[in-house]
């Protein structure tokens, strides 16, 4: 499949007055045309930051401190502000977490959807307007024609979700990047909303960065997913490679904490232990090495090797590489 993203080695930091954080530490993935690439990993793990500094958001202290990241071959990290802007408008936009923060509360749901057309798009404000309400009909909202007056006060939780959808797609992006775009909502909203993305990526062949927590979301609606942990991808690979095969204790310990249809009666979820790690002193070698079962010295000293497990499977861990050494020193 062609190429149409390329994270190369992307480092991010935060220069705080309490010391550097290292929130990106050297990620590296690609994205091919109409694929859908999961971002898994807890609060403060980095997945959120990556997207910012895809889509040029990345705001003081926060800086790009290594690495590309290559759009249709062209290292977009070198674009001047205008560049970027065209960029954002044309090519790639983002559906938020919280449509309330994004949402501007004084204008109407119709100022704020035909604002990027007008901008990027240079229509008429009648066909900007008519272009509007069509994709607010897209997303599934009834009575389009009085949304388009309203204010988001005025819409429920599921609508406001939908608007923020239908503000992503108007400009016809070639990616766009949903940063948790669910968690806020109720369970048949959410699966409403996930069907939504699915339906309309496959329609416009469009690839979509899918940034959550929940695991369940990703065998949903991915094609690929990458797990990351302390500001690191500690495992990637396609749907089928982490959840059937997963190989890092950390990926291990999150499939054990989730909720399953098949788990037997009694079956308890089993969390993983500890706390995630202080990004302003993080530890030597593996990240996870403090929370981590398996842990051997080694693993305190040294950063773990990635481990190329087949077809795009990949791994951060000292065990694998152990196991191969081993299995290397018996053939
Ligand atoms: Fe655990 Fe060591 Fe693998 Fe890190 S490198 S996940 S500490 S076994």
């Amino acid at each position: 499949m062609d190429k149409l993203l390329e994270i190369k080695d992307l480092k991010v930091s935060f220069f705080t007055h309490a010391g550097e954080v290292k929130a990106v530490g050297g990620i590296s993935y690609d994205i091919g045309h109409g694929e859908i690439m999961g971002i898994v990993g807890e609060s403060g793990s980095g997945k959120s930051v990556e997207a910012y500094t895809i889509i040029g958001l990345l705001q003081s202290p926060g800086k790009v401190v290594g690495g590309e990241v290559i759009f249709e071959g062209e290292n977009i990290l070198d674009y001047t502000p205008e560049q970027m802007e065209e960029f954002r408008g044309n090519k790639v936009s983002m559906i938020f977490q919280n449509p309330m923060t994004c949402l501007n509360p004084v204008y109407t749901i119709g100022n704020q959807l035909t604002e990027a057309l007008l901008c990027h798009k240079k229509m008429e404000k009648k066909v900007a307007w008519d272009k509007a309400i069509e994709m607010l009909e897209l997303v599934g909202i009834n009575n389009p024609d009085k949304r388009m007056k309203q204010y988001p006060h005025e819409l429920s939780g599921g609508m406001r979700q939908r608007v923020m959808i239908a503000m992503g797609l108007i400009c016809d992006p070639m990616l766009l990047i949903a940063d948790e775009p669910t968690t806020a909502l109720d369970v048949t909203i959410q699966a409403q909303i996930l069907e939504l993305i699915r339906k309309l990526q496959k329609e416009r062949q469009m690839s979509v960065i899918f940034i959550t927590h929940n695991l369940g979301v990703v065998a949903e609606v991915c094609d690929k997913v990458s797990v990351m942990y302390a500001g690191k991808i500690v495992e990637q690979g396609t749907v089928d490679d982490i959840f059937y095969n997963p190989s890092h204790p950390y990926t291990l310990g999150l499939m054990r904490s989730m909720p399953r249809v098949d788990a037997k009666e009694y079956e308890r979820l089993i969390p993983i232990e500890g706390n995630p790690v202080d990004m302003l002193n993080p530890p030597e070698g593996c990240g996870f090495g403090a929370r981590c079962e398996y842990c051997m010295n080694i693993c305190l000293r040294k950063e773990p090797p990635t481990i190329d497990l087949g077809n795009g499977h990949r791994s951060s861990c000292w065990l694998l590489a152990s196991k191969l050494a081993g299995e290397a020193n018996h053939e």
